[in-house]
């Protein structure tokens, strides 16, 4: 079973009104086992629509229709539909009256402009619409089961759970969705672990998409029953989970963050941050976990090198022979926060964010991040290079970070905490 999907508005195709509606639609069909081919957005015009219609007739199995229901001039779909099936328009009375006591219930008079909501193209059915005035219509043309529902988002949502899911479930098999999130390996080099598994035509089919530094595994499979495709989904997360390993962190909408803060619950440990080019997104990050005061203790913006001295005790001959962005401050950094805070793990941060401030041997993206725990002080550097925007610097830091920490916490997760005293 195939679909297009047609969104009518001028304000869509210029831009001011972002279409919503298709990706909505389009994940509801794939969950009713059913692909989106294509995705078309028209102007409020009668020739396009219509052109787009007859395509769909021709191609697709299902046709959703959203936008142009409505009661004004350049509302057009239901002339269009009734031009493509060759039909006139009739007046439907039992309509016109629902939609007075609409107006009527909420004690406004109807605008007779509205009556024009009333019109059906011969041979179509009516989809109810129970929070707006416009019915919904469905109607087949050729091979086409088309079904055109109201713009409005809300108004959508609710015919087509209400009217169109009930009638297309079942139809096309199911299709389930599993993401597998990683961090660490470049899209392309899970491309090489996966490649026989992303190859075209199989079944689950497999895709990444790269968002901010975290690869996304997007499995989907296609099978008659929910069992079935939930079976086929098991298999392959479970094979990409022992290609990859660790650089799986977590699936479906899941953050590195909460990934992490999984971990401290789980061994309960405690961490603070000492940051410096990042300016407390780390912090910040590891906070916006709900109940992240079970294992965040405290953290330090040290952006100053005087700072760096009077609140973390670094030496200033340190930071005055190396400069404040290098491995020997970063280390510093984790290890004063650590003693300070007496948390298990701390974290260090120190770079150059730029976009001024490079040089030669420490270029903008330059930065040293390090993790002082029960085992010592590990120290990393990265290159983020030139291309990434401050923005981008501070984010992929703040994430290189976290995941030390989340890689720290999984080798040490059959190892027994470390009694108080050792750690002071
Ligand atoms: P219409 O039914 O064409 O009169 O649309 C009513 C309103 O719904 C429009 O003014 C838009 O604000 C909104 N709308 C229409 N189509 C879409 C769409 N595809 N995605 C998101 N919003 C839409
Ligand atoms: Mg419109």
């Amino acid at each position: 079973m195939i679909a297009r999907i047609l969104s009518i508005g001028t304000e869509l195709t210029l831009g001011q009104t972002v279409d919503t509606n298709s990706a909505w639609l389009a994940q509801q069909l794939a969950e009713l086992g059913i692909e989106t081919v294509a995705h078309a957005t028209v102007p409020d015009e009668l020739e396009p629509i219509q052109a787009e219609i007859e395509r769909a007739a021709r191609d697709a199995d299902v046709l959703m229709v959203t936008g142009g229901l409505g009661p004004t001039q350049d509302d057009l779909t239901r002339e269009a539909l009734a031009r493509v099936m060759n039909v006139p328009l009739d007046f439907h009375a039992p309509t016109l009256e629902r939609i007075r006591e609409f107006f009527r219930s909420r004690n406004l008079q109807m605008p007779e402009a509205d009556r024009r909501e009333a019109m059906v193209p011969r041979g179509a059915t009516l989809l109810d619409n129970d929070c707006g005035t416009a019915p919904g219509l469905r109607a087949r043309i050729g091979r086409c089961d088309a079904f055109v529902l109201p713009g409005v988002p809300r108004e959508m949502r609710s015919m087509f759970d209400r009217t169109v899911r009930p009638v297309l479930a079942g139809r096309g098999g199911f299709i389930l969705q599993r993401v597998l999130r990683t961090f660490g390996l470049p899209e392309a080099r899970i491309g090489e672990l996966i490649a026989d598994l992303m190859q075209r035509g199989r079944n689950p089919t497999i895709g990444t998409t790269a968002q901010a530094a975290v690869v996304g595994i997007r499995i989907n499979a296609r099978a008659r029953t929910l069992d079935e495709a939930a079976a086929l989904l098991d298999r392959d997360a479970a094979e990409i989970r022992r290609r990859l390993g660790d650089y799986v962190f977590g699936e479906g909408d899941a953050t590195l963050q909460q990934a992490v803060a999984e971990l401290l619950w789980r061994h309960g440990r405690t961490v603070a941050t000492a940051e410096s080019c990042t300016g407390g997104l780390l912090a910040k990050a590891l906070t916006d976990v709900p109940g992240s005061s079970r294992y965040f203790l405290c953290g330090w913006v040290t952006y100053s090198n005087a700072a760096k001295q009077r609140e973390l005790r670094i030496d200033a001959a340190r930071i005055e022979r190396h400069g404040a962005v290098c491995r020997e401050v970063a280390e510093s950094m984790a290890l004063g926060a650590r003693t300070l805070s007496g948390a298990d793990y701390a974290i260090g941060i120190t770079g150059i964010a730029g976009p001024e401030g490079g040089s030669p041997e420490k270029p903008v993206g330059l930065v040293y991040v390090s993790l002082a725990s029960p085992d010592g002080c590990e120290v990393r550097e990265l290159r983020l290079g030139e291309y990434l925007s401050r923005g981008e610097i501070r984010d992929r830091a703040a994430k290189a970070a976290l995941n030390m920490l989340r890689l720290a916490l999984l080798t040490s997760a059959s190892q027994p905490k470390a009694a108080p005293e050792i750690r002071a």
